[in-house]
């Protein structure tokens, strides 16, 4: 008998590794490879930290399975991840999500057992947090699961993300481009990297409004990455180099991935390989760079990422 899985929670992880040689031209000794993390079963990054996560806040004993309501402030994979891994522990949760984020994740969040209570989009997840708290107050045996603070979230990488790559490449890795939201996946994988291989290169991928990477505040529509506060989760001293990404950017290069690569992904992926390929393109630059794909492009047709 072939394998067979037990559950869809054995799925997490295991991501695969693709070389994109279609998307661009890249300069001879360049090669660019993609981690698909939209491959996992709730199609994003975040089911790896969901797991870590909730598995943390049971054994620190913050809540239990059938008592607890989780609340948690989202920008949607979060939420997503976290309530996949919960399926079948019985609790009951509560995303705060601002109503910058797309449609398509909030009824992925319900599809999966959650509750959706919206904030505006001008309050960010600032607003959320500070609703997310308000419901706390209000609901009997409410936890936050806060993924900005809990260190499980960078762990979920440091232990799965980051040694999966190092092991498809065996450690033939010289740059890795990623964006950072919680800079979970960032942090965690570039930890385990440079923990391997010293020189590896981390690349900070920053929308053009957010301040993390720098630069002035203002809107933005791609979803995910960027933030306005260096969150606990995200370790700065491992960001080696900044690339700035517009929205236009971003959302060319979801169009140049599914057109050439056949890879349907979302807007910070976009913005991922936008700057993986300006830094291909930069003259010095060899070598293999390792570009991280977080979610899936199907949960933003909404937001017109393909017209
Ligand atoms: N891209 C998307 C679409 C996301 O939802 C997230 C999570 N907010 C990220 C990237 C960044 O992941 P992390 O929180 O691990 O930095």
């Amino acid at each position: 008998m072939g394998r067979i899985y037990k559950s869809m929670q054995e799925l997490v992880g295991n991501t695969p590794l693709v070389e994109l040689s279609r998307i661009a031209e890249l300069p001879e000794g360049v090669k660019l490879f993609a981690k698909l993390e939209l491959w996992n079963p709730s199609g994003s990054v975040k089911d790896r930290a969901g797991r870590y996560m909730l598995d943390e806040a049971e054994k620190k004993g913050l809540i239990t399975p059938g008592k607890s309501t989780i609340v948690m402030p989202t920008a949607g994979n979060a939420g997503l991840g976290v309530a996949f891994a919960a399926l079948g522990r019985g609790y009951r949760i509560i995303f705060v999500v601002p109503k910058k984020f797309s449609p398509e994740k909030q009824t992925l969040m319900k599809a999966l057992g959650g509750e959706i209570v919206s904030t505006s989009r001008e309050g960010g997840m600032l607003e959320a947090s500070v609703k997310a708290d308000e419901i706390v107050k209000n609901t009997e045996n409410a936890v936050i699961i806060n993924q900005f603070k809990l260190s499980s979230n960078p762990l979920a990488h440091y232990e799965g993300t980051g040694p999966e790559i190092w092991n498809d490449l065996e450690g033939d890795i010289d740059y890795v481009v990623a964006g950072a939201g919680s800079g979970g996946t960032y942090s965690g994988v570039l930890k385990y990297l440079k923990s391997q291989k010293q020189n590896i290169t981390g690349v900070l991928v920053d929308p053009e409004g957010s301040t993390m990477g720098g630069g002035e505040h203002g809107d933005y529509d791609v979803e995910g990455i960027g933030n306005d506060f260096i969150p606990a989760t995200m370790d700065m001293s491992l960001v080696d180099k900044v690339i700035k990404i517009n929205d236009a950017e971003s959302y060319e290069y979801c169009k140049k991935l599914a057109e050439t690569e056949g890879i349907i992904a979302g807007s910070s992926s976009g913005a991922a390989v936008s700057a993986a390929v300006r830094l291909a393109k930069t003259p010095g630059v060899h070598g293999n760079i390792v570009v991280i794909l977080p979610d899936r492009g199907d949960r933003y047709f909404s937001r017109n990422l393909y017209a």
